[in-house]
């Protein structure tokens, strides 16, 4: 793909949460954006900018987490200039509030925002300006789905929004999720149009599965959630 030439392109994971952070910057400009950063790895992060000379402009968060605190507020503290971006509709602290359309520059890229809720009202899917990759959060795992059981959840919203905004791009587009807990890094459009065991059955059959999950509580909701509501942690 043509477009793509000259990305720089990293998948980053954060073992206790099973969260991706990704990195992507234009290896001309050194500009570069960076999705769902995690605190436990935020020196990590850093270090990898500094030795790959990065200028980092933006900090996306692709919603409201409730699994693990971002690392965003201390991230910015650390690299001049950076900007933090979330949903307008996650409620949460932001410089940048992000909606359907917006783009997300970094040197000749973009990542377009999708809005995809249902997951949390706030969730929306990152899209390379060429198609060939979505970063999906936790709308769509690989094989799977964001759990709809709080955070303003809904499985109806998220089935819409799957189908209409990840699923309606291209076969070969690369789908990128915030988290995998069985080692997968990467799908297709066209295999979780074939594969999702929960996407690929009918609304009210997803509904029902949804609904059934009986999942627990994530161990760090009651702290992640009040500090990702401010943009993460901050020093002093
Ligand atoms: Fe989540």
């Amino acid at each position: 793909m043509a477009r793509t030439d000259g990305l720089l392109f990293r998948q980053l994971f954060e073992k206790e949460s099973c969260t991706y952070t990704y990195l992507l910057a234009d290896k001309s400009t050194k500009e570069a954006v960076i999705i769902d950063p995690v605190l436990e790895t935020l020196d990590r992060d850093v270090k990898l900018l500094e030795e790959l000379e990065l200028k980092l402009q933006f900090a996306v968060n692709t919603h409201c987490h409730a699994d693990h605190i971002t690392s965003t507020g201390l991230m910015k503290e650390r690299v001049d200039g950076l900007k933090s971006a979330i949903s307008r509709f996650s409620g949460a602290a932001a410089d940048i509030k992000l909606s359907e359309g917006d783009e997300v520059k970094f040197g000749k890229f973009h990542l377009s925002v999708r809005e995809t809720p249902g997951h949390t009202d706030g969730c929306i899917t990152l899209v390379l300006c060429d198609q060939s990759m979505a970063f999906t959060g936790d709308a769509l795992l690989i094989r799977g789905c964001g759990r709809t059981d709080f955070q303003q959840g809904s499985a109806p919203k998220l089935y819409q929004s799957v189908h209409e905004k990840i699923l309606s791009l291209p076969e070969e587009c690369l789908l990128y999720p915030a988290h995998d807990y069985l080692g997968q890094t990467v799908s297709t459009v066209g295999e979780e149009r074939k594969f999702n065991p929960r996407l690929t059955k009918t609304l009210e059959e997803f509904v029902k599965i949804m609904d059934n999950l009986n999942l627990s509580k994530p161990k760090k909701l009651d702290i992640a959630l009040p500090a990702n509501i401010v943009c993460g942690l901050h020093g002093l």
